[in-house]
């Protein structure tokens, strides 16, 4: 399996359009030690001529350009991106959908709730379906393990398990329509394995860490894990007000229930934090945060980066 970081920082990006803390203006003048990143998107693949993306970020467009593996091939119109995975509705994980309505087809596997979100609710999605045979929604339970699909419709070799991770719906989905959906759709943690038994752990949104979570990531190769913000507070120190991390639904890295205290004891897995926002003091290479995740064995994803199982 090869797995290509595309973009690796939370909604927003880094810097952030409309951000001048810290590590944004930092960033923007030049004396930032650290990388700038896309939202967060990564790829994976078991064979070059059929790739799947998890979710579809905002940056896809120029994620896709900047990554030769995903570029068109054969004649004039082409791709090899065969299907998108959708763990949630939040918009930075759905708004790159917009960008791959050339009539081009492709799979979208994704919760009956999500489908009822994106085809019911918000009419501009229609035009994913403009002509037939165009995308195809394939409808996965909150808790499944099935193959993904070649355009061809033959296992690509690659077979996607799904949990859920929590039940709120985005803002943008009104109270009264949430009701009506399934909760456990809301937001899916997702891994991916090969028939050689290669597996990876894909979670950039992760509201809360239990035993059985742990038994998840312990069982794979690589994870690929919610690093959005370093404390509970983080927002509310720098904008003044807001919410808390744990209320947006991320834990946070750093504190005695932190994610770096509680997979402080996988063994198997290569840790790798993604989905970061840009006001996480663990972006700076030449902080004390970023120490302290790297000596407790993590690694934080940047754009551009590959992984082979
Ligand atoms: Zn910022």
């Amino acid at each position: 399996m090869r797995i290509e970081i595309l973009g690796s920082a939370a909604g927003g990006g880094f810097p952030q359009w409309n951000c001048n803390c810290r590590n944004c203006h930092a960033q923007r003048t030049g004396t930032f030690k650290g990388r700038a990143r896309t939202q967060t998107q990564i790829a994976v693949s078991n064979s070059p001529d059929s790739w799947f993306l998890l979710n579809a970020a905002p940056d896809l467009r120029l994620q896709i350009e900047a990554t030769a593996a995903l570029h068109p091939r054969h004649g004039r119109r082409d791709s090899p991106i065969a299907g998108v995975l959708l763990t949630s509705a939040d918009i930075d994980q759905i708004a790159g959908l917009l960008s791959l309505r050339e009539l081009q087809p492709f799979r979208v596997y994704c919760t009956a709730s999500l489908r009822r979100i994106l085809q019911e609710d918000n009419s501009v999605f229609g035009m994913l379906n403009r002509v037939p045979g165009q995308v195809s929604w394939t409808e996965i339970l909150p808790s499944e393990t099935f193959p993904l699909l070649t355009m061809d419709g033959a296992e690509s070799g690659l077979t996607c398990s799904v949990f859920s991770l929590g039940c709120r719906y985005p803002m943008y989905v009104s109270q009264p329509r949430a009701a009506k959906l399934n909760a456990e759709e809301a937001l899916l943690g997702a891994t991916l394995q090969t028939e050689t038994g290669g597996r990876v752990a894909y979670m950039p949104a992760v509201p809360a860490i239990s035993e059985s979570l742990l038994e998840r990531l312990e069982s794979s190769d690589v994870v690929l894990f919610d690093g959005t913000f370093w404390s509970d507070d983080e927002l509310i120190q720098v904008q003044g007000g807001g919410a808390t991390a744990r209320e947006m639904g991320h834990v946070p890295v750093s504190g005695p229930d932190g994610t770096l205290k509680r997979l402080a004891g996988l063994k198997r897995p290569r840790k790798i934090f993604t989905h970061v926002n840009n006001t996480n003091p663990m972006l700076n290479e030449a902080g004390p945060e970023y120490a302290a995740v790297r000596e407790a064995g993590w690694e934080i994803a940047e754009d551009g980066w590959n992984i082979q199982l």
